[in-house]
């Protein structure tokens, strides 16, 4: 028997016999590594191009995803079953839960668990497919009636069962022809049609588990034992093969993690995520409402909510102001020709409302405000002195979006943007980057966000014919970007041919209060609309050249960060975004002639201030409030009247004893100028 040789993670090399696997490498190693691993990694050492041993190329996976797996995954080697023989000199590595990549192989393997157990309850239903996916799991099934709570619960408990019988997945090839015997006999007609379309070779690779049989690259893990921390979600409508017209399916979803207390923590943040969701809370605290009579994807600010969005507003306008920007207004509706130019007639077509037509003329509802402040900068001819020009707008812009994609503030069809155009000279381009990234850290702060994510956008320099711009243009502006960003101090993610067509960009992604990201601030680079509108100034020279433009938005669009900011403050506003900031609450009708004052004296302070007067027991107006998320609750009795004090209570501190009125409104004062969070 001929030996080959093993080359481990830490080089070193072992020689075992041919047909060796990695299963059994791990035993040598150490019966814990053995008893840890899942799936391994190899890469041949010399030879053809790297294919699974035994797997032809064209031995396909169930589903797309599962193509990466069985491919490449790092970009180095591919990823194969413990218990696949080794015939050839390799690179090894053998994968336990510590390996990112290896916990969607369990998961994958969670899929077949599933549909194991479903063709157990349910032997009559039909296959689809069944990859893994970033939380956990899906399989689609065809069955007439529809899998309900119950039946969910009865599968997972099958699932449990099957688990703890630590049943293999055994691989399995079997030439072509008689996989489609198999599933024909079966009656199984969703894989029939898929061994037909992606298996070209002679030999087709499946997966057992138990009875369960599948067409599937894999790989998996050794057995069913190790997976222990899943939870059937939901159910949902899918179509075979994502397309529309295509047979009906059902999708169970899954979460699978590898250890209890993971799931634990992804279902709480789950739950976190519903409590917090800003569809629910603008309508418990009477923030905003979408009405069907008006159209979908279209925002009515209540008082409430318009408030909020006002000392949004008055913070965004001052800061423009006071970091060199002008303020502008630009019409919401233009002549289609402008759009025409600018080129969004026709590469934007599909995100635009329809034009109307008047006098002859059709005109566009706008969808960006870029062109509006083109035509602001040309109105007259500029100097190099007057460069950066930098017009800021909060511009209401619409675009039309599918129904099925609107999603309450964070997808709509119209919306205000908090834009700008910065037209500038080269040498001006870095500190008009970095004076960007202030005022995105400005954003944070002030908003209460301390995580966040920032990438940069390249363009693929191999097709610059893909591109506006030269590649003069591109290495100036990226490495603008990426010195800045250096020079701050900022870790970024630079991202190779991710680029728009027109420019390099920057991306700045908040971290919200349950850790999930929110892509927001965009400070984008434009080599297409100055030329395309013949943009100029005149230099020290005395010639005509052609400025730089930059894009940029911070909080993107106001609706969009109104949503977020109600689902990280879980609508409890910190006191000065807060529509109302303190409600004064009589212990009784007698008290009510100092309630009165004490509002009174929040509301001269300029205050936001509600008295409560309704007859009802002081408990529930305490519990009422809570529940509008009123910062402060000030509580007046006999005696606060009689010292001049209030009983102060805080939304989240609960408690915090009597104060004089003076005090707390000195004290209010401060956090709301400060803005505290
Ligand atoms: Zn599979
Ligand atoms: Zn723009």
């Amino acid at each position: 028997m001929s030996t080959i040789h093993i080359t481990m993670p830490d080089g070193a090399i072992r020689e075992v016999p041919a047909g060796t696997t990695a299963a059994e490498i791990a035993q040598q190693i150490s019966p814990r590594l053995a008893k840890e691993a899942l799936v391994a990694r190899i890469q041949p050492v010399k030879g053809p191009p790297a294919t699974a041993p035994g797997v032809s190329a064209g031995a396909a996976p169930d589903a797309a995803p599962e193509a990466q797996l069985g491919a490449t995954g790092n970009g180095e080697g591919f990823l194969v079953d413990l218990r696949a023989p080794i015939d050839e000199d390799v690179r090894l590595s053998i994968l336990t839960p510590k390996d990112p990549e290896a916990i969607q192989v369990l998961r994958h393997s969670a899929a077949h668990l599933l549909a194991a157990a479903v063709l157990e309850l349910f032997p009559n239903v039909k296959l689809g497919i069944g990859p893994p996916i970033d939380t956990g799991f899906f399989y689609d099934f065809v069955r007439e009636e529809p899998f309900t709570p119950d039946d969910l619960a009865r599968i997972e408990k099958k699932m449990r069962e099957l688990a703890a019988q630590d049943i293999p997945n055994e691989r399995k090839m079997l030439p072509k022809a008689e996989a489609l015997e198999l599933y024909r006999k079966w009656d199984q007609g969703f894989k029939c049609e898929l061994v037909e379309e992606r298996a070209i070779d002679p030999m087709v690779s499946f997966y057992t588990t138990g009875k369960f049989i599948d067409f599937c690259r894999g790989p998996h893990i050794p057995s069913t034992g190790r997976i222990r921390a899943f939870k059937l979600m939901s159910v949902a409508g899918a179509y075979w093969k994502g397309q529309e017209g295509n047979p009906q399916m059902q999708r169970i979803y899954g979460a699978c993690f590898y250890t209890q207390q993971e799931l634990d923590d992804y279902l709480h943040k789950l739950e976190e995520a519903k409590r917090r969701d800003h569809r629910r809370l603008g309508a418990e605290l009477d923030l905003f409402s979408i009405q069907e009579e008006a159209g979908p994807g279209l925002i009515f600010w209540h008082p409430k909510g318009a408030l909020i969005r006002k000392q949004m507003e008055d913070w965004l306008r001052e800061e423009l102001l006071r970091r060199g920007y002008d303020l502008v207004v630009t019409p919401h509706i233009m002549r289609l020709d402008l759009w025409k130019t600018s080129g969004h007639a026709g590469f934007y077509k599909e995100n635009m409302f329809g034009p109307v037509e008047v006098e002859k003329t059709d005109y566009q509802l706008k969808p960006m405000n870029c062109p509006g402040h083109i035509l602001i900068y040309k109105s007259r001819l500029r100097s190099y002195r007057e460069l950066p020009v930098r017009l800021a707008e909060l511009g209401t812009v619409y675009r039309y979006e599918r129904s099925g994609v609107l999603h309450g503030l964070l997808r709509v069809r119209g919306f205000t943007q908090d834009d700008a155009h910065i037209f500038c000279m080269p040498e001006q381009i870095e500190s008009e980057v970095e004076a960007c990234i202030d005022f995105a850290y400005a954003v944070m702060k002030t908003f209460g966000f301390d995580k966040y994510i920032v990438e940069l956008s390249d363009w693929d320099a191999n097709h610059p014919e893909n591109y506006a711009g030269s590649a003069d243009d591109w290495n100036r502006a990226t490495s603008a970007l990426q010195n800045t960003l250096t020079k701050l101090g900022v870790p970024f993610k630079r991202i190779e041919g991710e680029a728009a067509f027109y420019g390099p960009k920057i991306d700045v992604k908040l971290i919200d209060a349950i850790g999930r990201p929110w892509q927001l601030t965009t400070v984008q680079f434009d080599f297409n609309l100055p030329g395309r509108f013949g943009l100029e100034y005149v230099g020290e020279d005395g010639n005509r050249h052609q400025p730089l433009m930059v894009h940029r938005a911070l909080w993107g669009s106001v609706e969009r960060f109104f949503g977020i900011l109600i689902e990280h403050y879980a609508g409890a506003f910190p006191v000065w975004l807060a529509p109302v900031q303190a409600e004064v609450l009589p212990l009784s009708e007698k008290f009510s002639e100092y309630a009165k004052k004490v509002t009174a004296a929040l509301k001269d302070a300029g205050f936001r201030a509600h008295l409560d007067d309704r007859n009802e027991k002081l408990q529930a107006k305490i519990r009422d409030a809570q529940l509008q998320k009123i910062p402060y609750m000030l509580i007046v009795g006999g005696k606060e009247a009689e010292a001049g004090t209030v009983s102060v209570r805080h939304q989240s501190k609960g408690d915090l004893g009597p104060r004089p009125l003076e005090e707390f409104l000195s004290d209010l004062r401060k956090q709301v100028d400060s803005r505290a969070i």
